[in-house]
């Protein structure tokens, strides 16, 4: 068992499954991709094996252009895990794909790719603000995280 105080491993979303997976991948060569149906054409997310909209089973990866912006973001407050307290005040954001407005991904609003969960003011984050995503290897795992467009 991790120790309480170690840099925690970021909670995946989507989980690193036969349908998440390929989405990991791709973060890790640097790529935001979205499952898409290959039927009908509609992305979804989180990945999942049937398309919502016709029920195929077939599905591809199309690769987004990054830009985004913010939906909603909060604050999370005490009790909180220590390697977090450390860094609070620290964001979590939901983030809408303008590729995809309905796709949105939460991640966290930084000021450099690896820089620290608290890097941002909190009194820099509204709501609309235009964000691209940039990817950070976070515990082992690369994840995606956002920039603002103007900082
Ligand atoms: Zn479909």
């Amino acid at each position: 068992m991790a120790d309480a105080t170690t840099k925690p491993t970021p909670l995946l979303t989507p989980t690193q499954d036969d349908d998440g997976a390929p989405f990991w991948t791709y973060a890790a060569r640097g790529e935001l991709r979205i499952q898409a149906c290959a039927a009908c054409d509609e992305l979804r997310f989180p990945p999942r094996p049937c398309c919502p909209h016709c029920r195929s089973f077939d599905s591809t990866w199309r690769k987004m252009s990054g830009r985004g912006r913010i939906w909603s973001y909060v604050f999370p407050h005490p009790p909180l895990l220590p390697a977090y307290a450390e860094q609070a005040p620290y964001n979590a954001v939901i983030v809408e794909l303008a590729d995809a407005p309905r796709i949105r991904l939460v991640g966290n609003l930084v000021a450099a790719p690896d820089a620290d969960l608290n890097s941002v003011a909190p009194e820099r984050l509204r709501i609309g603000a235009k964000v691209q995503v940039v990817f950070a290897d976070v515990g082992g795992t690369v994840v995606p995280r956002w920039l603002l467009e103007r900082p």
